[in-house]
């Protein structure tokens, strides 16, 4: 085995982190982490760390680490077939179950999968299927998509311009002219703090409509967002607005698409946060939960009303022009079917929404009295801690002052946990993979509350 500081000198003279602050990583002022192994909720690291890994990874290891069933699955799939393409009407037992647990599992009127690798990938799938929809339909002008501020949705140049993060555009000559961002549905950072709930959700509603107005309906395909906004700061919509949000849609002749990377399979307690909200998309964008992380897998749900316009498509141009060489890569499937069956067989959607529902519960009675904290908010098994330098009058922290990380490096070095310190904002986040039991919840509860007090105070 390699030794420790070696590794670490390779990993410095070699390898272009995602995500990571290049300069500061060279300098040696990053922690490198060398993680070996999991089980259940835990990661380990070289260092002999056991650590509780309270953001399932990137919110994906869903049902949890080391679960052999989806190991003997991958290992079954490579031996016997590793690859595959699924180009011209090809597929593998593993693709072909797939796509139908998953339509098994989604909305009613969804009617096909198209499966890729990533949450961008499969966005950037979702564009171009939009844009060939209207082009079907002699819409050439219907093409701009409209996204939130806040929303995250990938970080390819079409995704990356989706996402309404400013560190995602600058400097990479993003978002492109196509995409247009419109309110985040973020009702602890409304404009006027005078606003009900539902003062809200009619003003996002209205900002809305008000965007499709001055652009033209005729020149927007698409809206996208996440049921639950995610990476820009686990915030829940405010009450109403998805219903609100339809309806805008619905009057224009525009698209929905929820983009359930993060919601779909379960981390709300339903099968997809469409059903959660009562939203009826016309594409559903899949990926982290679909294999627990097990193996890149992501997926396009089309529904019937999209399907029959791309089936015309090809009819008038032959088959259609998109696919990627790892399209529904047999590996994956595999790891997909075994994922799916397990979180089946243990109820884990169940178990994400009673026991995410206790981690908001003990979080919000622990700490929403802080003084410098804002708010706790979440559901199902996503929970987020909003800090702020001044309660009543709302006033946040200087981002240089870093205290969202400086809390989530306290949780860590303090107590071994992992949350995410989350990219907008002092905002901690957890999304724990489903197995977490409520003990562990306490633990999670009471380590933050110590790691809050001895960067606040
Ligand atoms: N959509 C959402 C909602 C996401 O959270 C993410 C990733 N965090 C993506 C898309 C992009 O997925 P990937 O990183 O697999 O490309």
């Amino acid at each position: 085995m390699l030794r420790n500081d070696q590794l670490e000198q390779w990993d410095r003279d070699n390898f272009f982190h995602p995500s990571t602050h290049l300069a500061e990583f060279a300098r040696g002022n990053v922690p490198q982490r060398v993680v070996t192994g999991g089980s259940g909720c835990h990661i380990e690291d070289r260092d002999g760390n056991r650590l509780l890994d309270a953001f399932a990874g990137l919110y994906c290891v869903n049902v949890g680490y080391g679960r052999s069933d989806i190991a003997d699955a991958i290992a079954d799939q490579a031996k016997e077939l590793a690859y595959y393409h699924s180009y011209v009407g090809h597929g593998t037992e593993a693709s072909i179950t797939l796509a139908k647990m998953v339509l098994d599992r989604a909305p009613d009127h969804m009617s096909k999968v198209y499966f890729g690798l990533s949450g961008s990938d499969a966005n950037e799938t979702n564009i171009k299927l939009v844009w060939y929809f209207n082009n079907i339909l002699g819409r050439p002008e219907k093409k701009k998509i409209i996204s939130r501020w806040r929303g995250y949705h990938g970080s390819g140049l079409m995704t990356g311009s989706l996402t309404g993060l400013e560190l995602f555009h600058k400097k990479f000559d993003l978002p492109l002219t196509q995409v247009i961002h419109t309110e985040a549905p973020y009702y602890f950072r409304r404009p006027d703090l005078d606003m009900t709930e539902e003062q809200f959700t009619a003003h996002c509603a209205a900002e809305l409509e008000a965007l499709i107005e001055r652009e033209g309906a005729d020149t927007i395909a698409a809206f996208i967002g996440e049921p639950v906004l995610g990476t820009g700061g686990i915030v829940p919509p405010p009450a109403g607005y998805w219903q609100a949000i339809q309806a805008v849609l619905d009057k224009h002749d525009i698209l929905l698409i929820a983009d359930e990377v993060v919601t779909g399979f379960g981390r709300l307690g339903t099968m997809f946060g469409s059903d959660h909200f009562g939203m009826r998309p016309d594409i559903i964008t899949i990926a982290k939960g679909l294999t627990s992380a097990y193996a890149p897998l992501s997926g396009s749900i089309v529904s019937d009303k999209v399907w029959k316009v791309l089936e015309q498509g090809t009819d008038e141009n032959g088959p259609i022009g998109h696919g990627w060489t790892y399209s529904a890569h047999p590996i994956g499937a595999a790891a997909g079917v075994a994922n799916l069956k397990l979180i089946d067989e243990l109820d884990l959607v169940t178990k994400a929404g009673d026991v995410g529902g206790y981690l908001n519960k003990t979080m919000s009675e622990a700490l929403s009295d802080h003084t410098h904290v804002g708010e706790v908010r979440g559901e199902g098994m996503l929970c987020a801690v909003e800090f702020v330098k001044d309660r009543d009058s709302r006033t946040f922290y200087d981002a240089a002052d870093k205290i969202g990380p400086q809390i989530a490096a306290a949780l860590l070095e303090q107590s071994n946990i992992i949350a995410r310190a989350m990219p907008q904002g002092d905002i901690l986040g957890f999304a724990p993979p489903f197995c977490l039991t409520k003990q562990e919840a306490d633990g999670i509860v009471a380590a933050t509350k110590r790691a809050v007090t001895s960067v606040l105070g």
